[in-house]
């Protein structure tokens, strides 16, 4: 029977063993996939310890604001502020180093959440509203604009949407001309090959709104999707400062968001294993005192049962929505009403068995794990094709858990589960994919992709960008020359 057909929802009960007998076969389907799943940033490695398993017999509701009890007790806010001083202090927006109070929470989504939820605030902030630190509303000539590279998750796109914020593609050609890309206002701003956005051309982009009268909202990468690079966020501010010059209540000039689901989790790891949670003032440190608001998603790299997302920002710039129902007795203040309580349990319960010394483990295991992918597939592909010129392994970002490298054949892809991203390498767009490494990630898993990288039919056209802008030719006639040696292996791949 065809499978959707044996999951109707039908009149008639199914029986349990009917039920355990089609769950325990898909749970075996998943768990083979699990162990070659290289390619998104999902740990897999999920540790729910048992303590928490009373837990789940209850429905535990974090409603409304976590700062205030509110009247549904069955919650866990003492849990969320505790998680929450944790993310507070390892982001730089805590600690004996500043004076700035925070406030946020935990997401019912991932950093999708949190990016809505800046965009949100960000907006309301720019366009005028009270907020906690400046009490009065002031008016405001021009609505914000938003600018973000190319790098920018396809999330930010969406909460632009859904807030009603510009891009600057939108508002700039009404303006004059573009100051970057030749004058062309539909190329994105772009980025290096590490995913760090042109900080000459984002100069200019936020000094022409300026100019012309508009507050800018900037969204700044820490460990972008598809490369884990990040924007050289500590020298881009230290830099735009003058320009952007100061927030008062009267005058609201700008907005700096900092989007960093993956590596705002582990970086600071690996920045100073004596001290995480000291501030540098390294060019790519995201801890600058300027960010208003931040977001990461723990379940990417602790791993969980579930998406989950943390969100933080300057209690001085919230807006927010300040309504206040009596029905939960608390600040209506966040974009998800109930929130789930068992994701504050879980990521304390994770944090405080690993503690410190443990999350230092797991990032150097991530990064040692990393070093080694990225040197193995470089000497395959050097001895596939030593001209460099078709099978390119792209440079490692500086903190990035990620390999990128010129995308195999659809079954290889299948099979270790890559995710692909069409990349501008030489001027031409290439077909990349990569691999993420976290900690369900084993060197066995690593030595499998290699072997079917080898292979002889690892490399065919079927994974190329269909773009214009692609030389096919060049790689069919590379096709021809890929040695066989290893055509024996042929079915051990498929
Ligand atoms: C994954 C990701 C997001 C969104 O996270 P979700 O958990 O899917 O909501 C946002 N930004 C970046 C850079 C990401 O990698």
């Amino acid at each position: 029977m065809d499978i959707q057909q044996q999951l109707a929802i039908k009149e008639s009960r199914l029986g349990a063993s009917e039920r355990e007998a089609i769950l325990s076969n898909y749970f075996a389907t998943l768990n083979r996939q699990k162990k070659s799943f290289l390619g998104y940033q999902t740990n897999q490695q999920v540790e729910f310890s048992p303590v928490l398993l009373p837990f789940l017999s209850l429905n535990l509701l974090n409603l409304g604001d976590g700062f205030e009890e509110g009247s549904y007790r069955i919650n866990a806010k003492q849990f969320e502020r505790a998680v929450l001083e944790y993310y507070a202090q390892l982001c730089g927006f805590s600690g004996p180093h500043t004076q700035r109070r925070y406030w946020g929470y935990l997401t019912a989504m991932g950093s999708t959440e949190g990016n809505i939820y800046a965009l949100w605030n960000a907006r309301d902030f720019l366009c005028g509203h009270p907020v906690e630190g400046y009490a009065d509303a002031t008016v405001v000539r021009h609505p914000p604009v938003l600018i973000c590279s190319v790098a920018t998750h396809y999330s930010v796109y969406k909460a632009s949407q859904l807030v009603g914020v510009n891009l600057f593609h939108d508002i700039g050609p009404a303006l004059g001309e573009c100051p970057i890309n030749q004058g062309n206002w539909h190329q994105p701003l772009g980025v290096d090959e590490r995913d760090a956005v042109n900080i000459d051309d984002l100069y200019a982009l936020v000094e022409f709104f300026m100019t012309a009268g508009y507050p800018v909202i900037l969204v700044l990468n820490h460990g972008a999707t598809f490369s884990g690079g990040s924007d050289a966020i500590y020298e881009i501010l230290n830099r735009l400062k003058p320009l952007l010059g100061r927030n008062t209540p009267q005058q609201r000039r700008y907005w700096i968001h900092v989007d960093g689901a993956l590596a705002a989790n582990f970086s600071p790891y690996l920045r100073s294993a004596s001290e995480p949670f000291s501030v540098t003032d390294e060019p790519y440190e995201f801890r600058h005192p300027e960010v208003m608001s931040l977001c990461t998603s723990p379940y990417k790299w602790l791993g969980a049962p579930w998406a989950c997302g943390v969100y933080l920002m300057q209690e001085r710039y919230k807006v927010g929505s300040a309504a206040r129902p009596v029905y939960i007795g608390s600040r209506d203040s966040t974009v998800s009403g109930s929130r789930q309580g068992v994701f504050a349990l879980y990521l304390w319960e994770r944090l405080t068995s690993l503690g410190k010394v443990g999350l230092q483990q797991l990032t150097r295991f991530n990064d040692t794990l990393a070093d080694y992918t990225q040197s193995r597939i470089e000497s395959l592909f050097h001895h596939l094709d030593p001209t460099g010129k078709h099978l390119i392994v792209m440079p490692r970002p500086q903190y990035s858990n990620i390999v990128r490298f010129t995308a195999p054949d659809a079954a290889v892809i299948r099979k270790f589960s890559l995710a692909q991203n069409d990349v501008m390498i030489h001027g031409k767009l290439q077909r990349m994919c990569h691999v993420v490494v976290l900690s369900h990630v084993t060197q066995e898993a690593i030595d499998a992709l290699l072997d079917s990288l080898s292979h002889s039919r690892a490399f065919s056209l079927s994974a190329q960008p269909k773009n214009p802008l692609t030389d096919l030719s060049s790689i069919r006639s590379f096709y021809g020359e890929l040695p066989d040696s290893h055509s024996s292996k042929e079915e051990s791949f498929i």
